[in-house]
């Protein structure tokens, strides 16, 4: 499968697995969040209209993320496949995707929620590339610097304890809809697969890898 979305709370370790399982299926990590970060880091005016939603843990409306991400799709370098980390997020955004292009198959990591407030808490990241790491559970070799740069770690605005409890509220109101809807399956729809996200990185994508084969 080449289409592809990953789909699951914030700090489930979906970016730290949509590079894994872009890499062993030769296909292109995509993901919404960062797309954004790198729009406020050039100051893109897409990224001035996007950062106070995220500053504020809320979703940035659809109409700006879909066009965001369609229009991306539409670039050579996805033509190969890609694999969707952090959209959709909403029905709206499902639906525009799925007039868009044909998705295979929908990834979903399911996670506790002590799980992923430890993990977002020792989330650090590589701003120029995205790389993510953990304090604890997936450290760099050298403490807070990039393990190819060399360069410093940041930690995410939004992984900050009050943003994390609203972002939370969000993936349930407004995210978690989306697991019955792929669930749901029917015709022209992608196939659905749930991994358990609450063990370590490496039994995680194996998982992932094996619904795929
Ligand atoms: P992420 O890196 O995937 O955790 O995304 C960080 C933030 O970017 C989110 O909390 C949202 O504010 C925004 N964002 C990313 N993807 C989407 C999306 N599909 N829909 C709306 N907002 C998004």
């Amino acid at each position: 499968m080449k289409r592809l979305i990953l789909l699951g709370p914030p700090g489930c370790g979906k970016g730290t697995q949509a590079s894994k399982v872009a890499a062993a299926q030769g296909i292109i990590a995509i993901s919404s969040g960062n797309m954004f970060r790198d729009a406020i880091r050039t100051g893109a005016a897409v990224g001035l209209e996007a950062q106070r939603y995220m500053e504020a843990g809320n979703l940035v409306p659809d109409a700006i993320t879909i066009r965001l991400v369609t229009e991306r799709l539409e670039q050579p370098d996805c033509a190969g496949g890609f694999l969707l980390d952090g959209f959709p997020r909403t029905l709206p955004q499902a639906q525009a995707l799925g007039e868009a292009v044909a998705i295979e198959g929908v990834l979903e990591i399911k996670c506790r929620d002590e799980t992923i407030i430890s993990r977002l808490a020792g989330r650090r990241v590589h701003p120029g590339s995205g790389r993510v790491y953990h304090v604890k559970h997936n450290p760099p070799r050298r403490e807070g610097l990039d393990d190819i740069t060399g360069e410093p770690l940041e930690q995410r605005d939004d992984d900050l304890p009050e943003t994390i409890a609203k972002r939370l509220q969000v993936y349930a109101e407004q995210t978690s809809p989306l697991t019955s809807y792929y669930a749901a399956g029917g015709p022209g729809m992608p196939t659905h697969y749930e991994v358990d996200g609450d063990r370590d990185i490496a039994q995680v994508s194996a998982d992932l890898l094996a619904a795929l084969s």
